[in-house]
């Protein structure tokens, strides 16, 4: 079975490489805002609803990669990414 992939901040217990420890829950399938599939226990799936939904996605922290299904950045009618290159010469 798959354990939670997220590493938690954990100062009891820091070592050489920090203070962030793997979480041994046993994860589910969740999918975050970015549509990258993750698999994370009850507890820190809550946690990183809260987080994203307050903007602090990068504060987390991943065992692994998750696996992007999506581009999120893909809405119906939106405009094009700003990335347009500027009509010099
Ligand atoms: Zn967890």
């Amino acid at each position: 079975m798959a354990a939670c992939d997220v590493l938690y901040h954990d100062p009891a217990h820091a070592g050489p490489g920090g203070a962030w420890r793997p979480c041994s829950a046993r994860g589910a399938v969740w999918t975050d805002p970015d549509l990258v599939l993750r698999f994370v226990c009850d507890k820190h799936r809550r946690q990183l609803t809260a987080l994203h939904a307050a903007g602090l996605a990068d504060r987390i922290r991943w065992a692994r990669d998750g696996l992007a299904i999506g581009t999120p950045t893909h809405t119906q009618g939106g405009s094009p990414c700003a990335s347009t290159p500027p009509a010099s010469t």
